[in-house]
């Protein structure tokens, strides 16, 4: 809660930078993110700040996830046809997901033989990727494969 983490205070700088308001409602949705222990989506966190009596809005908070993502506070993982899970991601590595179609479980996994084809593309066409890559894929996870029927 203290004001000075680091996180905080370059929330307060990109709200700056993107013209926005540096308000307590998105100060307070940084500092729940923070406390999540991996994966969340946007109905997690207004449960867990309404059970910390945080008064917000769920648009505020559904306001608030957009330009999060945009500074690289989370990222969106996941985003299929089911709703779209978030991951905080401040000054952590990317990872890759594997997810479960079946239990929603998302597993996470960085083979250095991905970052290294990644880069041998890179190098081959002579291409700068925008932003880091992370693969999503989904399927059934080992626990749910065997109930799903074959087709
Ligand atoms: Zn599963």
């Amino acid at each position: 809660m203290e004001m000075d983490k680091a996180e905080i205070k370059k929330l307060a700088e990109f709200c700056q930078k993107m013209g926005l308001k540096f308000t307590s409602a998105r100060r307070k949705v940084l500092e729940t993110i923070m406390a999540c222990p991996s994966h969340f989506q946007a109905e997690d966190l207004l449960v867990q700040m309404r059970q910390q009596g945080v008064k917000v809005s769920k648009a505020s908070i559904y306001r608030t996830l957009p330009l999060l993502v945009q500074g690289s506070f989370i990222r969106e993982v996941g985003v299929g046809d089911k709703q779209t899970h978030y991951q905080y991601s401040y000054g952590r590595p990317a990872l890759d997901h594997l997810i479960c179609l079946n239990c929603g479980k998302i597993s996470e996994f960085r083979e250095s033989k991905v970052n290294l084809a990644l880069q041998e593309i890179y190098q081959k066409y002579g291409f700068t990727p925008k932003k880091e890559v992370i693969l999503e894929i989904e399927g059934y996870c080992e626990f749910c494969r065997h109930a799903i029927p074959e087709s």
